[in-house]
């Protein structure tokens, strides 16, 4: 194997990880394939470790035997092929850090984070833990966006439970309110969409909610041109935010295909906004796609896809692609404070578009 003089990054030996897990036979396919996984979200470079004579087993996902492995690759340090496009466009936590610390203002212009779920659906947390968290992390708002009815898989919610998280949503709202916090819970929901673009739940529920954020969960694996449903969507009056629009998953889904300059010059004439959900996993939009945005100058909302407290540091993969992106913070919703978030979805919901 050709040796490289730079020492392997971690994007790298997540690349090796996941090829091993290619040629890997149960069940040491799936370590492989957990750690590949895994390692997006290593806090340091695991070349750095080793050279400091630490453990790899420090690193999630790393067990005694694969420290071996990615020890003997570390120190061969081999050429690594750039990966397939079911691996593309991913960062590292250790990038993204980079990325972050060359503007440390940046992340200060963060008010809050707009998808994360609860016990209502899939969720770990219940909606006071994920305000306490939110809370510690200075936020202004968080919105609670658990599943709709239509994505049972996730225990999605149907109309009669959205109206009583409402009642919980308001008593945390409340005791917030008392305790003289200026910080809220917003009312929001990842509302299932349909291929054609329509929603699975009653539009009256939905026009109870501070803001709705749609998602495609079905036929993720078209290979066809999908801008029609993208239009769709956005075109669909309920809907505010279009969450994780391709439907990307790390080493385990492309996504879906658009003509991504109509799809986001569509989303930037109606004045609605496409989300960089910023699960490690998902990434989605990536930094190219987030390019061809910030072209057409439509809004961007940052969400972590939170499934418990801890989660919500995710949002460092959201910030990190906004910044590389070059987004204007002007455009994104998470940089407006609370009244003048729930000042644009009025204007929307005002206008024939909402
Ligand atoms: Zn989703």
């Amino acid at each position: 194997m050709p040796a490289s003089q730079d020492p392997l990054t971690n994007s790298q030996i997540a690349e090796l990880l996941a090829m091993a897990g290619e040629d890997a036979k149960p069940p040491l396919n799936r370590a492989y394939r957990r750690a590949s996984r895994k390692a997006l979200l290593w806090e340091e470079e695991a070349s750095h470790l080793n050279q400091e004579g630490r453990s790899l087993t420090e690193l999630p996902g790393v067990g005694p035997y694969l420290e071996k492995i990615i020890r003997g690759w570390i120190e061969v340090s081999p050429i690594v092929a750039s990966p397939p496009s079911i691996r593309k466009k991913f960062f590292t936590l250790t990038q993204v850090r980079s990325i972050l610390g060359h503007r440390p203002l940046w992340s200060r212009g963060l008010k809050g984070d707009l998808q994360m779920h609860s016990v209502w659906s899939d969720g770990s947390s219940s909606i006071q833990e994920m305000a306490e968290a939110g809370r510690a992390r200075g936020y202004e708002y968080i919105a609670i966006t658990d599943h709709s009815k239509g994505l049972k898989i996730a225990g999605g919610i149907d109309e009669q439970q959205l109206a009583k998280q409402a009642d919980e949503i308001a008593m945390v709202n409340e005791s917030l309110r008392s305790a003289g916090h200026t910080f809220r819970v917003l009312r929001s929901i990842e509302v299932n969409l349909s291929p054609r673009g329509e929603v699975d739940m009653d539009l009256a529920s939905l026009a109870t909610l501070d803001i709705v954020l749609g998602c495609f969960h079905s036929a993720l694996r078209k290979k066809e041109d999908q801008t029609e449903r993208y239009a769709a969507a956005l075109q669909n009056p309920a809907i505010h935010i279009l969450g994780h629009p391709r439907g990307r998953i790390y080493n385990f889904r492309n996504g879906l295909s658009a003509d991504w300059a109509k799809v986001f010059g569509i989303a930037a004439e109606l004045d609605k906004a496409v989300e960089i959900d910023s699960y490690p996993d998902r990434q989605d939009l990536s930094l190219d796609l987030l390019r061809l945005a910030q072209k057409a100058g439509c809004r961007i909302s940052i969400g972590t896809d939170a499934h418990g407290a801890s989660q919500l540091r995710f949002i460092e993969f959201g910030l990190a692609a906004a910044l590389k992106a070059k987004i204007d913070p002007g455009r994104i919703l998470n940089f407006m404070g609370n009244n003048e978030l729930l000042h644009w979805v009025t204007q929307l919901k005002k206008s024939k578009r909402s």
